[in-house]
């Protein structure tokens, strides 16, 4: 198997030569800036169904999906419509519209998992918000965070774990205080005794633990439903709050998300990403009573010039709809299954330490000789180098993947059958190149 000629990037470099003018790393978000894979960050101009095209017109099947929110893929038709329809009509009132009723009775109606919910513009913004409310509900500092889960860019979140079985946390980022650091306790995922420990060594300290219950910002770390419901459970006896972080598994492995997929009660949901069809809304949920909490209710503050912006309601309510339509996940489900299973198989053929892990529509590519991985010491970095040259080989066949092996894929109901075909042959052929050095 050789390379082939790489894709042109030109116009890409000059867009990114100005950008570096204009923002730090030349980029509004940090991973954007491929400083893991080879080649300056491709910018896109047009997304329709699976395909994106970059600025070269270079086309590709997209796995990115915007990080997840495209679960119907780009530019569907529905939600361009209804958010042309709600914008002819004005784009922000800052002040209550019908449309926050039709996403929240949309939600609720078709959710056990939550009574009440407040929505805001971002995951990072529902995450933040609903550590306060349970700091504020349970009168705690406290909290307990995973090794590998990410949970947006608010200060107390940005907290990794030092060596030992429970430590303090040290901080991911410049600038986050040491003494929020220090409210946040990180363990490693799927260790009972870690919680045990920690649970022990800050009795009636922790307001809440808050987890991805399908880890899938650091890898793919899934977890099993006896270690969730040891969470809940432990939570249960403390008088702490379980927060299932859901802004990726939300309305993605199910309608009721992860909560749903493993039956599990935790007491604060968030949401994000696809819950507004591609446009910035965040939401944190939890029963009536904990939800009194919230201002102007109860005594937790917490607001947003624009939180229910009736264009991003619209999208929300056009795109929750469409998942709401029988067999939706089923059928998303079964096309993803066979693209998993023919990978892994093509794989195992070779000989390959290669696997690829997945739930629902996220899947993870992963260079491991391990038959699965549910913390984050477990992925070599190593191994990275090998996704790296994947990334590239898949780029110049088509193929757009985000840009750190570390990220999870997403697929759409806009994949076809022969968009997967397509991106099975590029994979294979990328992980021969992969595995002929
Ligand atoms: C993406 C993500 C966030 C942050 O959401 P933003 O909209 O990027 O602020 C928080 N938690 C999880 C689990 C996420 O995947």
């Amino acid at each position: 198997m050789t390379q082939i000629k790489d894709i042109s990037r030109e116009r890409s470099a000059e867009l990114y030569a100005k950008a570096k003018t204009y923002f730090p790393g030349g980029v509004n978000s940090p991973v954007r800036a491929f400083k893991s894979v080879y080649g300056t960050p491709l910018f896109i101009k047009k997304g329709d169904g699976s395909h994106i095209w970059d600025a070269d017109d270079n086309e590709f099947i997209d796995f990115c999906c915007s990080w997840g929110p495209l679960i119907l893929g780009h530019n569907h038709s529905k939600v361009k419509e209804k958010v042309i329809e709600v914008m002819q009509n004005g784009m922000s009132f800052g002040a209550p519209t019908a449309l926050e009723n039709e996403l929240a009775e949309l939600i609720l109606n078709n959710n056990k998992f939550i009574e009440k919910l407040r929505f805001v513009s971002s995951g990072t913004e529902a995450v933040m918000s609903a550590i306060r409310l349970a700091r504020g509900y349970t009168k705690r500092d406290k909290i307990l965070k995973f090794e590998g889960c990410y949970h947006g860019h608010s200060d107390s979140l940005l907290v990794k774990a030092g060596s030992g079985l429970v430590t303090f946390g040290e901080t991911s980022s410049a600038g986050v205080p040491k003494s929020f650091a220090d409210e946040t306790i990180v363990i490693a995922l799927n260790d009972p005794e870690a919680l045990q420990k920690a649970f022990a060594d800050f009795k009636d300290q922790i307001a809440a633990v808050i987890i991805e219950p399908v880890p899938a910002n650091n890898g793919l770390l899934l977890q099993t439903k006896e270690y969730l419901q040891l969470l809940r459970d432990t939570c249960t006896q403390n008088g702490t709050l379980l927060i299932f972080d859901e802004v990726i598994s939300g309305f993605r492995i199910g309608f009721e998300g992860a909560a749903g997929y493993y039956d599990i009660q935790p007491d604060i949901i968030t949401y994000g990403k696809i819950i507004g069809g591609g446009l910035p809304v965040g939401c944190y949920g939890a029963s009536a009573e904990i939800m009194s909490h919230i201002s102007p209710d109860g005594g937790v503050y917490q607001a947003g010039t624009l939180s229910g912006n009736p264009v991003a309601m619209a999208a929300g309510i056009a795109q929750l709809s469409e998942l709401l339509q029988p067999g939706f996940y089923e059928e998303l489900k079964n096309k993803i299954e066979v693209f998993v299973k023919d990978i892994q198989q093509y794989a195992d053929e070779r000989g390959y330490k290669f696997k690829i892990f997945s739930i629902g529509s996220i899947f993870w590519f992963a260079f491991t000789g391990q038959e699965s991985i549910s913390r984050a010491d477990e992925i070599d970095p190593a191994s990275m180098e090998n996704f790296k040259i994947l990334h590239r080989e898949l780029l110049n066949r088509g193929i757009y993947m985000g840009p750190s092996g570390y990220e999870v894929g997403f697929i759409s109901s806009a994949h076809t059958k022969a968009d997967l075909e397509k991106a099975k042959s590029a994979i294979f052929e990328g992980l021969d190149l992969v595995f002929s050095k």
